[in-house]
């Protein structure tokens, strides 16, 4: 469905520094170039588990840490997006109460029209699956009108998964293909402000391409979209709430 409805805040939950430019880099363009507001809440900074580079460079914890989050914010801006780091560790990412707690003060205070995290299924990175239960723990206890945080209930925003690196080992079956062909150039460069990971560029972009081609597919030939159509995929956890089927 390609509805010009624009989401007034979103919100990305995301386990470590990169994940949200690979995975969700088009849909939060779009929503900053539309005028809304796209917060990203970066759980740790991958200092662990998804700076090899780094590592291999014989840098600190602390510097890489320090290397993430200068690049995490570069990507952030060239995406439009508002970037915060909770500083969790990761590999492994511990859940806690106190960082639920976190994540509802977040809630309250962005009031998201939509969410987005990883799928709740991952075999090859339990930091990702950890960083989802709790962003939606999070959502349920910021519903709660007696939870003890600042601000008003939060309503009912939808929540989207966004596609993990292994699909289909992470039940991951795209449900939604977000057009994101205006802003894959504001895509690309957020992705080259992560050399950490430079081998996730190309990867990325040739997925934008495939999933372009799905988008196409799924759209039918009549509504004149661009040749080199670029696409991500998302997942949708709970039910679309709509009047029409059409
Ligand atoms: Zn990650």
């Amino acid at each position: 469905m390609t509805s010009g409805k624009t989401p007034h805040t979103l919100l990305v939950i995301s386990a470590h520094a990169g994940d949200f430019v690979w995975r969700a880099g088009g849909a939060i363009a779009l929503a900053a170039r539309r005028g809304g507001r796209a917060k990203v809440v970066c759980l740790s900074y991958g200092e662990r588990g998804e700076s090899a580079k780094a590592w291999r460079a014989g840098h600190t914890l602390d510097e890489i840490k320090a290397i993430r989050r200068e690049e995490a914010e570069h990507a952030a801006a060239a995406l439009g997006a508002e970037i915060e780091f909770l500083d969790a560790g990761d590999y492994p990412l511990v859940e806690t109460p106190e960082l639920v707690d976190r994540l509802v003060r977040v809630y309250r205070e962005s009031e998201p029209d939509v969410v987005l995290t990883h799928p709740l299924a991952d075999p090859y990175n339990g930091d990702h699956p950890a960083a989802a239960r709790m962003a939606l723990q999070a959502r349920v206890l910021a519903q709660a009108i007696g939870y003890d945080a600042p601000g008003e209930p939060l309503g009912a925003p939808p929540v989207f998964f966004f596609e993990p690196h292994q699909p289909e080992q992470c039940d991951f079956k795209p449900d939604v293909l977000l057009d994101i062909t205006p802003v894959f150039e504001a895509k690309r460069k957020a992705m080259e402000c992560l050399p950490a990971q430079q081998h996730m560029w190309d990867y990325y972009t040739d997925l934008a391409v495939r999933r372009g081609v799905q988008l196409k597919r799924n759209a039918g030939p009549n509504l004149g979209l661009a040749h080199d159509t670029r696409a991500e995929a998302f997942m949708r956890l709970y039910p679309q709430v709509t009047d029409t089927l059409l």
